[in-house]
């Protein structure tokens, strides 16, 4: 299962202290070089308000060197996990209910 881009999820986006709250870890593909890695919320500086689109911005693929071809976003199930725990059921994303739907183990509350 991949992550969608950021850009799929609904504004506003996900921050940085909300991915250390999760915790939430962030799912990084490099559309170039086909290259997936993963970081957890420490591997990031920055205090809680940075946003998931800013880091991306400092992004740069280790392999092929671009920055233009990553695809940043948030592991679907801790995310979906997070959002329900702490009750924002309108930021939710689109694919909450069809990936995770009631009965799964991050189902509904
Ligand atoms: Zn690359």
């Amino acid at each position: 299962m991949t992550s969608p881009p950021s850009s799929d999820l609904p504004d506003p986006q996900p921050t940085l202290g909300e991915l250390r709250a999760g915790p939430v870890n962030v799912h990084v593909n490099c559309t170039g070089c086909r290259r997936p890695h993963w970081f957890k919320p420490e591997d990031f500086r920055g205090d809680d308000s940075v946003t998931l689109d800013e880091l991306a911005a400092r992004m740069r693929c280790t392999r092929c060197g671009r920055k233009d071809q990553l695809e940043v976003g948030v592991i679907p199930e801790q995310w979906v996990r997070y959002l329900r725990r702490t009750g924002q059921f309108d930021r939710l994303p689109e694919y909450a209910e069809r990936w995770f739907p009631p009965g799964s183990p991050y189902g509904w509350p």
